[in-house]
């Protein structure tokens, strides 16, 4: 059976190796970004998750010559009227760490006066091969409340500060704990059939 080629639009490791377990068994080939060399960054201008990621698969899909797959994910804090969401990454001010990052959002809800607000992470993932113009999409999200205490030691991002329903940060759980509940995880899972469908045609 010949496997198709799809480049992961990610430096990730982790994301790259968690898609190639979900995808297990479909006749596909994913390959890291690193396997083409140097390559360019996409500029992640989009308003929305998804916007993203389809600017980020369509990128690379025209670039490489092959089809890719990309995501795009964040935070939504209802308090801050749903920032930092897209901005997720960049929150500081630019493409910050981690302890920046969620040090600027501490801030931010301290200005506003805040102490905990409902919260959801949001995951968007596309398929696109530009050689057919086929552009395949899915998502996931998780709710979960911001409080201004943080927990654990897992995960990344802000996920010491993610709380979800039974009191655990995103923090605390193990990393397959994580997959199972994380919008990224439904995003992968909700993508397999639509993959699979495509192709099969
Ligand atoms: P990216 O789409 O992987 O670049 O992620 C965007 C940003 O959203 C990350 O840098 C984190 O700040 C945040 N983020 C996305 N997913 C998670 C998560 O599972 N935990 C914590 N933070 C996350």
């Amino acid at each position: 059976m010949e496997k198709l080629r799809i480049v992961v639009a990610t430096k990730n490791k982790k994301k790259l190796a968690e898609l190639i377990a979900a995808f297990d068994g479909l006749a596909v080939e994913l390959v890291p970004l690193s396997f083409y060399g140097e390559t360019p960054d996409a500029v992640e201008d989009g308003e929305t998750f998804e916007d993203n990621a389809v600017i980020k698969a369509k990128f690379y899909s025209e670039q490489l010559g092959v089809p890719a797959i990309a995501d795009d994910s964040g935070l939504t804090i209802e308090k801050l009227g749903g920032a930092p969401g897209v901005y997720s990454a960049r929150y500081c001010g630019h493409h910050g760490s981690d302890e920046e990052n969620n040090a600027h959002m501490v801030k931010e809800m301290k200005r506003i006066g805040e102490e905990e607000s409902k919260a959801a992470y949001e995951c968007a993932l596309a398929f696109v091969n530009s050689a057919d113009g086929a552009v395949i999409t899915s998502h996931g999200s998780v709710s979960g409340l911001i409080t201004l205490v943080p927990r654990g030691e897992g995960g990344f991002g802000y996920d010491p500060y993610f709380y979800m329903d039974g009191g655990k940060t995103m923090a605390e759980l193990t990393p397959e704990e994580k997959d199972a509940v994380s919008h990224r995880g439904e995003a992968i899972r909700a993508m397999r059939p639509l993959l699979e469908k495509y192709l099969n045609k």
